[in-house]
């Protein structure tokens, strides 16, 4: 009987403990998550700082069919965001750069040609050249040498050496919407469950020219600040580093 009741004991204790698992919330916290290093290579995904603090960027454009309709949604929510510009698109379509410009956006280099600078087996050429003329094209256009450059699609050791030795500094980014993959409302839950101080978000301005994805990213905007989050350029938020 006595073994029965000490049994009973167990059960109920452990009954309790779990309850109390179950109802309490953080009760069992789990350490926070890792996170992968601000810097590789000396390339910045994010930026250290427990200022609650983000940048929006968006790369590809200018983009015929969706610059414009990008700069509204942030003009009537009054943020500004960093555009990383092909020199291509740059050339074709300078107006929109101005716009950008104009609405005090950040500008940096995402390349001439959005071609890959990786396994280039140490080739430094084309990579300078991709660099610089894209600097060169939005130089032309906006009267300012952009210091950011986003390197098209991937990056090595090789490439951010070279690119930072032309005095650039390279941006990645630490929270990816995937916005070019799958372009979608449910990119606003993944940013509001994904979200640290100090994140670099990238999108790209294609995904967010329709109606439909303006209303988004108005709502990703509108979560951001009901969480004391701070919209702020690249550059701000890089000056912010360590505070
Ligand atoms: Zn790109």
């Amino acid at each position: 009987m006595a073994g029965v009741d000490r049994r009973g004991v167990f059960w109920l204790v452990t009954s309790i403990f779990l309850l109390g698992v179950i109802l309490v919330p953080g009760s069992l916290a789990l350490p926070a998550q890792a996170r992968w290093e601000a810097k590789v290579y000396g390339a910045v995904r994010y930026v250290e700082t427990e200022l609650p603090l983000v940048a929006l960027t968006f790369d590809d454009g200018p983009d015929p069919h969706a610059t414009e309709a990008v700069l509204a949604v942030l003009r009537n929510h009054h943020v500004p965001a960093t555009f990383f510009l092909i020199g291509e698109q740059v050339e074709m379509y300078p107006d929109l750069v101005r716009s950008i410009q104009a609405n005090g956006h950040e500008i940096g280099n995402h390349s001439y040609s959005h071609r890959l600078l990786t396994n280039l087996n140490g080739n430094k050429a084309v990579i300078i050249d991709e660099v610089q003329k894209g600097a060169a094209a939005i130089a032309r256009v906006t009267g300012r040498v952009p210091v950011l450059f986003r390197p098209p699609r991937r990056y090595d050791e090789n490439m951010v050496a070279v690119v930072r030795a032309q005095g650039s500094e390279v941006i990645l980014w630490s929270l990816d919407t995937s916005d070019w993959r799958s372009c979608t409302p449910a990119i606003r839950d993944a940013i509001r469950k994904n979200v640290s101080p100090g994140d670099i978000i990238l999108m790209h301005d294609r995904c967010w020219g329709s109606p439909a994805m303006q209303q988004v990213l108005g709502g990703i905007i509108d979560d951001l600040r009901s969480r004391n989050f701070q919209l702020v350029t690249v550059s701000t938020l890089l000056s912010a580093g360590g505070k």
